[in-house]
């Protein structure tokens, strides 16, 4: 168990805190993951298109030996077998799945952009991350809590309550 990974959990349809509680039960049970700490749900407004519900919204740390794509895939099939369907982008969705940050690593490959390309701006990212881990760095040096204030002066997307 090498790599200190964070995952950004998300849902806006149906029971959205039993669909993110179902995600968790999944994750837990990849071989090769331990789940370490878990932040607060966030309810936020929705971002980029703006006709749907609120989403709940929570970050993990976990600890892993896989490599990123293979977590990204067991990430998918966790989304898939919870029901998820795509409705365009940035659509309504049951469940969503992201690999924040990998470690310390920068990944740039076609299906697998690390750290996540909206960390830096989301407020409903970086907060419950920062709530599980006030130190962190990104790979590029910068620390979270500069991150986070420059995101909070930007305020997109950024209406978020603390659940
Ligand atoms: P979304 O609709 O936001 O779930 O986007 C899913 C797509 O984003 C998939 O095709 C993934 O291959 C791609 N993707 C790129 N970077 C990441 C990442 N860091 N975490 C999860 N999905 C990613």
């Amino acid at each position: 168990m090498n790599k200190k990974v964070y995952i950004g959990l998300g849902s806006n349809l149906g029971n959205k805190s039993k669909n993110i509680q179902n995600a968790l039960d999944f994750i837990a049970d990849i071989e090769g993951v331990n789940i370490n700490k878990l932040s607060s749900l966030y309810l936020t407004a929705p971002w980029g298109r703006t006709d749907q519900d609120h989403f709940i919204n929570q970050v993990i740390e976990i600890e892993t030996d896989l490599s990123a794509l293979k977590l990204l895939y067991h990430l998918q099939d966790i989304e898939i077998k919870l029901g998820r369907q795509r409705d365009g982008k940035w659509g309504p969705r049951i469940i969503d799945l992201d690999v924040l940050l990998y470690g310390e690593e920068i990944i740039n490959l076609e299906e697998l952009k690390v750290p996540h390309p909206y960390l830096l701006e989301r407020l409903f990212v970086l907060i419950p991350l920062a709530e599980i881990n006030s130190e962190i760095q990104f790979p590029d040096g910068s620390k979270i809590r500069e991150v986070l204030s420059r995101a909070r002066a930007l305020k997109e997307g950024n209406d978020i309550i603390k659940l």
